[in-house]
């Protein structure tokens, strides 16, 4: 028997409607770097500047079918009007990531066949080199402050943003759009190999919104203000913008204000209620509100993932009143997979152990684990394993690029269709995730299993010490031996001894590392998680000034 429920698909187009009519009053507030004077615009207005953008992009540069319009943009309000235009005219947003080495950039426009780019002006810099490389793109628009001469020249037709949209119709006459359609695209901004694009569908963003709102995930309303710093070109902002346009949750973008300095200035002033963004922007925050102390607690709660987060940073923003909220995602999974909020009824010494794990998963995403000869493993906080994950907004497949076909690499996905997640880790009975470490980034030592993980969070727990990165490196007796990279707070000085000394309390003696170097910095990745492979190679080339003990 069928139901007797109507069809209606599930897409980006209907969130737009929404947002623009039910929560026409709240606000994108845009930071210019002038504390008096940020850009303040209401979702009615921003839903008419999307509907306008729609009608340009049509009319005037011709869009057609599902051809890919890019993104190489900050967080702001015209990178949301662009978030809605595009998939709602049933064309596909490809957001760029702007910390990618030119020569990925130049592969990933091609891989996906942009046909326009829609720019920040003070991305010109960065984009313009590119341009002779990037054959398919036809047309570039330009948003914002910026040298417009660095386009003088250029093959593709340049467009002013203002001026393309001024005076368009404020309505359009949307497409019909199947929601397995695809909306998005964003690639994987893996360290090895070449870039995958994960194409999410209006489905999934429409289904993974839902999620982001409900009270186990973010659980905000229009009473709430979120500041956005997670990119909108990594994963589509953990889906912020899409959900609150569900929700009317007004957002605080800081554009390419990314320093700790003006996120303190803009937390201070717009008093945010909540934030999204990975640990490394949470610890110069820190740093920086440690040495220029600002009032914070307006945000009661922050969700903070893409890397673990270190629990004694996790205890310092406590002190502030700020409530780290620990999730786990990935570029294939839309992204939220976990979110940690404890089990009910548990005091706070109860709830630690729950808020430091990745987290519990949400209806939608089903998980398993895969232990090391590929036999599914119990939940039962001991077994350790790959994690598999599969769901409605968990990526089945990467695109294959205009001309090629859909793959699915077997080290990224089961015989069965579930999608290996490369993290291992352990899941309590009571569906708590905890992730010990990358498959990658396991050091396998005598046979047994080093967390590099565990180790960080322990040595990040000593108070000289700002940062701290461990990798696996050849052992001739072990195989594999742990290195500790340790990055010292200002005007600190502790020496490696003492920091192998302090990690021998809490921290089994054979998994100690013997190999420490005290170092400026831990390199990161484009989207500011600790890049081991760099590490690693830094080691190998004997550029690290390692201590042995
Ligand atoms: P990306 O696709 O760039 O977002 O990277 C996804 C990867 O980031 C995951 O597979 C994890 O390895 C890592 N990751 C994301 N969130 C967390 C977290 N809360 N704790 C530990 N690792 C995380």
């Amino acid at each position: 028997m069928l139901s007797t429920m109507q069809d209606v698909p599930l897409t980006v187009t209907r969130i737009l409607v929404h947002g623009t009519l039910v929560h026409g009053t709240s606000q994108i507030t845009t930071w210019t770097g002038d504390a008096q004077q940020p850009q303040r615009r209401s979702f009615a207005e921003t839903g008419a500047r999307a509907v306008q953008l729609a009608n340009a992009l049509r009319d005037e540069i011709g869009i057609d079918g599902d051809q890919r319009v890019a993104t190489l943009m900050w967080n702001n309000a015209e990178h949301v009007e662009a978030y809605f235009a595009v998939p709602s005219m049933g064309a596909v947003l490809h957001t760029l990531n702007l910390r990618l080495p030119a020569e990925q950039l130049v592969w990933i426009v091609n891989h996906a066949a942009d046909r326009a780019i829609i720019v920040n002006g003070s991305l010109l810099p960065l984009l313009a080199p590119l341009l002779p490389d990037l054959p398919t793109v036809e047309h570039v628009v330009v948003s914002g402050p910026g040298d417009r001469s660095l386009l003088d020249g250029c093959a593709p037709r340049v467009h002013e943003y203002e001026d393309l949209i001024a005076g368009r119709p404020t309505t359009y006459d949307w497409p019909e759009i199947d929601e397995r359609q695809a909306a998005a695209l964003c690639y994987t901004s893996g360290t090895t190999g070449e870039p995958k694009g994960v194409v999410y569908s209006h489905r999934s963003i429409y289904l993974h919104s839902m999620q982001v709102n409900t009270a186990q995930s973010m659980g905000l309303t229009d009473t709430d203000t979120s500041l956005v710093v997670v990119p909108q070109f990594h994963v589509n902002a953990w889906g912020l913008p899409h959900a609150t346009f569900m929700s009317g949750i007004n957002m605080l973008m800081p554009d390419r204000f990314l320093q700790p300095a003006p996120l303190a200035e803009m937390i201070e002033q717009e008093k945010p209620s909540h934030a999204a963004a990975v640990p490394t922007i949470w610890q110069g925050l820190l740093a920086e509100v440690t040495a220029h102390p600002r009032d914070l607690s307006s945000m009661k709660r922050v969700t903070i993932g893409g890397a673990a987060c270190p629990p004694a940073l996790m205890e310092a923003y406590d002190k502030l009143g700020v409530r780290l909220c620990h999730a786990w995602g990935m570029t294939e999974t839309s992204p939220l997979g976990t979110n940690s909020n404890p089990p009910a009824g548990l005091s706070a010494e109860e709830e630690w152990p729950y808020r430091v794990s990745q987290g519990r998963f949400p209806v939608g995403v089903e998980a398993r684990l895969a232990g090391p000869g590929g036999e599914i493993v119990p939940w039962d906080g001991e077994s350790a394993g790959e994690l598999e994950v599969r769901g409605p907004w968990i990526a089945g497949a990467y695109f294959g690029g205009a001309n090629g076909e859909d793959f699915r690499p077997s080290d990224k996905f089961s015989d069965d269709g579930w999608l290996k997640t490369g993290d291992v880790g352990i899941i309590s009975r009571d569906g708590y995730l905890t992730l010990t470490d990358r498959a990658k980034d396991v050091i396998k030592s005598g046979g047994e299993w080093i967390s590099s993980v565990d180790l960080e969070n322990a040595i990040m727990a000593h108070p000289a010490v700002a940062e701290a990165a461990v990798v696996a490196v050849p052992d001739r007796k072990w195989g594999e031996r742990p290195l500790a990279t340790v990055v010292l707070k200002e005007g600190q000085s502790v020496g490696c001894d003492e920091l192998k000394d302090f990690l021998a309390r809490s921290v089994a003696k054979w998994q100690l590392p013997e190999r420490w170097a005290i170092v400026p910095s831990v390199p990161k990745t484009s989207v500011g998680k600790f890049d081991k492979k760099v590490i690693r190679k830094q080691y190998a080339d004997g550029q690290l000034d390692t201590t042995t003990l």
